[in-house]
This record gives C-alpha cells, sequence and structure tokens, in this order.
C-alpha cells in the first residue's frame, strides 16, 4: 500500500522520522515508519495548518506531530478529518440538546409536581404546625383588614346573636378543639350574604346571611361548614399554596418580616381565594358528618345554598367578595345535600 509521505515528531525530541500515512479500512488515519505504527481516529486530530503554503503540520492526540506536503491526497484526508469533526460536534450538541430538553421537561415536571402535591402537603403540614398563636395572629391581623375595609359592626339584635350563640355553643361541644372556635358577626353590604372561617377558628356570619336564613337548622348547618373548615384549617392551607413562595422564603430565612407581611396579604388571599373542590367536599362530608351527629336534615345545607347561590347570583358583580367563587361545584355540592 502507497500511503502519504510525511515527517513524524513524537513530541518529546526533535528527531524526525520518515513515514507514510493514509486512511486505514476503518477511517482511522495509519502511521507506518521504519520504528513505529500508529493509528488515531480522525477525530482525535486536533488541528492541523499549514506552514507557508507547502506543509501541512498536522497534531496528533497524544502530543505527537505530523509534517506532510500539501497534496490533493493529503487535502481529502483533511476534508474527511474536518467532516468527522463537524459530524462529531453535531453529534454532541444533538445529544446535549437531548440532555437540555429532558432536563427542561424534568424541571417542568418537577415544578408541577411540587405544585400540585408538593406546595399542598406542605401547606397542609405547616398548617398543623404552626403554633396556635401564630394562627391567633393571622386571624386577628385578617379580621382587623376585613373590619376596615369590608365589614362594619353588627345590627344584629343582640338577643338573636345570643341565641345563634347558644346554638353554635351546642354544635361544637363535643369537638376536641372547641376553644378555637369562635363567631363574630358583622355587617357587611359589601360581601353580602356570607360565611367564612378564619385560621384562628374564627367563624364570621354576616348579618345578610342571618337575614337570608328561613331557620336556626340552616344557619347551624352553615356553621357546621364552616367548622369543618376551621377543622382541616383550610383558609390557612389554601393562604400558603397561594402565596406558598413567600411562604418558602419565610420558612427557609426564617425572616419574620416576610412573614409579617404574608399576614398582610392574608385578608386579600383569603378574600379571593377559591378553596379547591377538596377542601369543599371535606368541608361538606365534615358538616354532614356533624349535622348527622346533632340531628340536623341536609336538606336545610341544600336549601340555605340555594338561597345563597341566588342572593349572590343577583346582587354582586363582584367576583372577588362572592360566596360561590370560593365555593364552587355549588350545584353538585346542593345535590350531595338533598
Ligand atoms: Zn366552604
Amino acid at each position: 500500500m502507497s500511503g502519504i509521505s510525511a515527517n513524524y515528531y513524537d513530541g518529546q525530541s526533535s528527531k524526525r522520522h520518515a513515514v507514510s500515512i493514509q486512511l486505514d479500512a476503518n477511517g482511522m488515519l495509519s502511521i507506518h515508519g521504519d520504528s513505529l505504527s500508529a493509528c488515531y481516529p480522525l477525530d482525535e486530530i486536533t488541528m492541523a495548518y499549514r506552514i507557508g503554503k507547502r506543509v501541512r503540520m498536522i497534531k496528533l492526540s497524544d502530543g505527537a506531530s505530523l509534517e506532510a506536503e500539501t497534496t490533493p491526497e493529503l487535502d481529502a484526508i483533511l476534508d474527511q478529518t474536518k467532516q468527522h469533526k463537524h459530524q462529531g460536534l453535531v453529534h454532541r450538541l444533538e445529544s446535549k440538546l437531548k440532555y437540555i430538553v429532558m432536563a427542561l421537561l424534568l424541571t417542568i415536571a418537577f415544578a408541577f409536581g411540587f405544585l400540585t402535591w408538593g406546595v399542598p402537603a406542605l401547606a397542609k403540614s405547616v398548617a398543623f404546625s404552626l403554633p396556635v398563636e401564630t394562627q391567633d395572629y393571622l386571624g386577628e391581623g385578617t379580621m382587623e383588614v376585613f373590619d376596615e375595609y369590608f365589614m362594619q359592626p353588627s345590627k344584629l339584635d343582640k338577643t338573636r346573636q345570643a341565641a345563634i350563640e347558644k346554638r353554635f355553643q351546642a354544635l361544637i361541644s363535643g369537638l376536641d378543639e372547641r376553644d378555637r372556635y369562635e363567631l363574630l358577626f358583622r355587617d357587611s353590604e359589601k360581601m353580602g350574604a356570607n360565611a367564612f372561617a378564619l385560621p384562628s377558628g374564627s367563624i364570621v356570619l354576616t348579618d345578610q346571611f342571618i337575614a337570608l336564613a328561613e331557620n336556626e337548622k340552616e344557619i347551624d348547618s352553615v356553621l357546621a361548614h364552616e367548622i369543618g373548615h376551621v377543622h382541616f384549617r383550610h383558609s390557612l392551607r389554601g393562604a400558603i399554596q397561594s402565596s406558598s413562595a413567600a411562604v418558602l422564603i419565610a420558612l427557609m430565612t426564617g425572616d419574620v418580616a416576610s412573614m409579617s407581611s404574608f399576614a398582610a396579604t392574608l385578608p386579600t388571599l383569603l378574600v379571593n381565594m377559591n378553596y379547591s373542590r377538596q377542601f369543599e367536599t371535606e368541608a361538606d362530608n365534615y358538616a354532614k358528618q356533624l349535622m348527622k351527629e346533632k340531628g340536623i336534615e341536609f336538606y336545610h345545607f341544600a336549601r340555605i345554598l340555594t338561597r345563597l347561590t341566588a342572593s349572590h347570583d343577583v346582587a354582586d358583580d363582584d367576583d372577588s367578595l362572592n360566596f360561590l367563587s370560593s365555593h364552587p361545584s355549588t350545584k353538585e355540592r346542593i345535590k350531595s345535600f338533598q
């Protein structure tokens, strides 16, 4: 076989070896001389440049180099090297791109999973492990903002309040956490007929809600539902979920200041919060259990919920203050209580 004549330098000494080079059947650059015989994959030929116009220097991976006269045969070999390298680069980029896309997809999947399952699970464990004082603090702060912007003192007759309070006490009498619960009456044109629970365990009834109720058992049934929300720490969990980033930072840095800014945004969050279907189902099931124990027929809840729906459909344009915006799939829920 005839090859291209070249000089070989081993990279250690300046000694020149006369060799012949050629591409072998495997596409490797093979070098043959009196005292050496070597093969290099084309992509290990890292550099080829011209000295003057006549001679090319070819650097090999092990530090050795070749010097050969520029001939069409040599250029053919070098072209293949270039092509090979180019393909190698494309291949590397392609596989890197694959990794990048895979990493991106993994990140998205992780973020999605974290937000879908991680955050709710985390919110749940945080909500149940927060000290009572913190929950009271959040509840009080929330109530202050509500009182300032959305509500006025109740105009409800004191005896009526006392009667509802008495029934409320009977409702919670057997519960483990009965000390947590507190009933608050407020007047609120803005919120209309509404009932909601705060993280502290306070349950707020608006005068408009009381006016909408046709009997005491209807009020009891809604209270039972709200007690369920408190029992499962739904308002706190929902708020933590909605502002998980802020809370996570607060938890990670132990920054009390950001925790108090969380407290400041809590009322807005509570007002705007869309309770998840899961929360509503949990609260409904809790209410059913409690109503069964206290001898309150389910249809009372179905009836007042129907009326609440109607009252908000007509009266409220502002969805953020709508009882129903926080109570999805109302029709199904009403059905389950009939
Ligand atoms: Zn609810």
